[in-house]
């Protein structure tokens, strides 16, 4: 049962932005997480700051220099569908089209979907665990089957969005507005490793709101995402891929890979990029860079099938780019 709070609309970003700066303060976008996370009393709050009356938050546009503008309270449905995002950021559309369900992309938002709370079973359950404040995390001795095999500890969650590495390969930029300021943060910065901090997952302050999403612009690149699940239906990637590449003459000029389901953020391996960047993308290229990626790769008791699945999806994923020339 979730607990009684108050519900307010406002109609103005300054207004949301000081509602949510109160004690115990909640934002509702789509309201397809926060209202789980409420009802299973992962955390509770006493008023819900909703911006779903701030229109100007919704939507895609092309800007100036070639790139995009995704607002925060765009739908996942929409970045699937947009055919400038199909065309110009494939990883992006396909990442979206493999979140969830169609009822949960018409609802979710860009924003909240890149600021989800994780799916730990021990955080969402009625464990005081460490990331709730606690002083274990369960999944070190207990049910780690699904849980991080890269940059864990303390805490060995995974995090959960599919938009995230997509647009980290993308190298998106997002907009935060806050009480004082706004800012620009890297979309690779705004989230936070429960070694450097374990009760919170991004770096945005009390009261902050993310506004949108800026992609720069696509030029010549060529990006793809993939996700393996347990199940044909909805499921959070057990194993993602996102790749982003450009080639000059047929040698990689530049790479970006990003797992999800490896780790408790969107994961950059800077170690398969360096082995991709400055060769010739074939089969072998594939195969070390697939390797690298997974070098400092450290299973639990039950998620060690994580690392072949990992190796066997960049490979995979990379050799599809060889094989589309
Ligand atoms: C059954 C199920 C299956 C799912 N499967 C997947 C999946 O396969 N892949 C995947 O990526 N996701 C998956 N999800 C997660 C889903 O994508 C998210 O619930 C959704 O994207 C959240 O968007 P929302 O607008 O409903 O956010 P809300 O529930 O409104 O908010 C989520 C969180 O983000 C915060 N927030 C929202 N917007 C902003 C903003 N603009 N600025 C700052 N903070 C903000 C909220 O305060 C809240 O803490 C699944 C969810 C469910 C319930």
């Amino acid at each position: 049962m979730l607990n009684n709070f108050s519900y307010i609309r406002p109609k103005t970003l300054k207004d949301a932005v000081k509602e949510l700066s109160a004690k115990d303060a909640g934002l509702h976008a789509g309201g397809t997480d926060i209202l789980g996370c409420l009802r299973d009393h992962v955390f509770d709050i006493t008023k819900m700051v909703s911006i779903s009356g701030l229109k100007e938050l919704e939507g895609v546009k092309g800007i100036a220099d070639g790139g995009m503008r995704i607002g925060a309270m765009t739908t996942i449905a929409h970045v699937a569908g947009d055919s400038a995002i199909t065309e110009r950021y494939a990883a992006l559309a396909q990442a979206a089209a493999e979140v969830a369900s169609p009822q949960l992309r018409n609802q979710g938002t860009v924003g909240g979907n890149l600021c989800q709370k994780p799916r730990c079973w021990y955080y969402r359950g009625e464990f005081n665990c460490l990331r709730k404040g606690g002083e274990k995390c369960f999944a070190v001795m207990g049910e780690n089957q699904y849980h991080c095999i890269l940059g864990g500890g303390p805490c060995f969650i995974v995090h959960p969005s599919d938009l995230a590495p997509a647009m980290i390969a993308l190298d998106a930029i997002v907009h935060v507005a806050g009480k004082r300021e706004t800012r620009s943060v890297p979309l690779e910065k705004f989230y936070v490793l429960p070694v450097t901090d374990v009760h919170r997952e991004t770096v945005l302050a009390e009261g902050e709101i993310v506004t949108e999403v800026i992609l720069p612009a696509a030029g010549t690149i060529t990006s793809s995402y993939r996700k393996v699940r347990a199940r044909a239906a909805w499921d959070f990637a057990l194993a993602g891929v996102a790749l982003a590449m450009r080639f000059d003459k047929g040698v990689v000029s530049d790479a970006r890979v990003v797992l999800s389901g490896a780790a408790p953020v969107p994961w950059r391996s800077k170690k398969a990029e360096a082995v991709l960047v400055g060769r010739k993308l074939d089969p072998a290229a594939a195969a070390a860079a697939a390797e690298a990626a997974l070098k400092d790769a450290q299973p639990l008791a039950k998620n060690g099938y994580k690392v072949p699945m990992f190796r066997a999806l960049i490979e995979d994923q990379l050799n599809g780019m060889v094989r589309k020339g």
